[in-house]
């Protein structure tokens, strides 16, 4: 299984210029036969980038109807987008989404044929309690509750008291390469008494928070990550690019 390197733009950048330019210069440099690069823009920016596997960052579970302001899988699907990122930390904080309603959402993104990568992981407050285990464990299992995993089905484990507020090298605090590998085979475990072991095996678990092209090598080589999800770092090309290289 190749690893996964996704981009993660979240409400950036501002203008549709900036967009492509950043784009442009990921595509110059982030083309890899081994790696799997996916770019996950605002949505208005989705239909006006080509050339590399593109994501969206949430979507609704209704396929369309009286829901203001949502965007469904289906008119994901229609526009070429292959993954969408369900749960984010940020969704979860901002905008109250429950693991009910991730459920819901990764249920109509597999329906619509896409790939889905579920965030899961603790916060600080949590991570101080000792809560860590138990968050992760309730994540998957009322988030992937009755949910069949096909061939692509990533989980993105993403210690939420270590992401970036957009500046990746500024993180004061970050796990160390063996915190993240026991961690992700806690992880696997729980997948693995969900699905049984094959199933469990091809689900990829990659990484986020503050991942940045000093560390990265260092996380898939000692960590054993099968790639990452990537904020601040996927708005600078170089850096990016660099993740992805590392990651070959
Ligand atoms: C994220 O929010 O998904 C993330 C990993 O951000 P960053 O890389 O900036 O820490």
């Amino acid at each position: 299984m190749n690893n996964l390197i996704v981009a993660n733009w979240k409400m950036n950048p501002t203008s549709q210029k900036e967009a492509k330019n950043i784009f442009d210069a990921i595509k110059k440099g982030a083309k890899s036969d081994k790696v799997e690069v996916v770019i996950c823009p605002p949505f208005i920016y989705l239909p006006l980038l080509s050339g590399l596997t593109l994501g969206a960052q949430n979507c609704f579970w209704q396929e369309s109807g009286t829901y203001t302001g949502e965007i469904s899988p289906s008119m994901l699907k229609d526009l070429g987008v292959k993954y969408v990122i369900i749960g984010h930390s940020e969704r979860r904080k901002y905008f109250g989404e429950t693991d009910e309603q991730v459920n819901k959402k990764l249920k109509a993104v597999l329906a619509a044929g896409l790939n889905p990568i579920l965030c899961i992981g603790e916060n600080a407050e949590q991570r101080e309690k000792g809560e860590t285990e138990m968050i992760l464990k309730n994540q998957l299992i009322i988030g992937m509750g009755g949910i069949e995993v096909g061939d692509n089905f990533t989980v993105a484990y993403e210690r939420i008291w270590a992401i970036s507020g957009g500046d990746p090298y500024k993180t004061k605090e970050l796990p160390t390469p063996e915190k993240v590998e026991k961690t992700h085979s806690y992880i696997r475990g729980i997948l693995e008494g969900m699905y049984g072991k094959k199933v469990a095996d091809s689900i990829r678990i990659i990484y986020g928070g503050s991942a940045n092209a000093g560390n990265a090598k260092d996380y898939l080589e000692n960590a054993k990550v099968q790639g990452f999800l990537v904020g601040g770092a996927s708005l600078r090309p170089d850096d990016f690019n660099q993740i992805v290289k590392s990651a070959e």
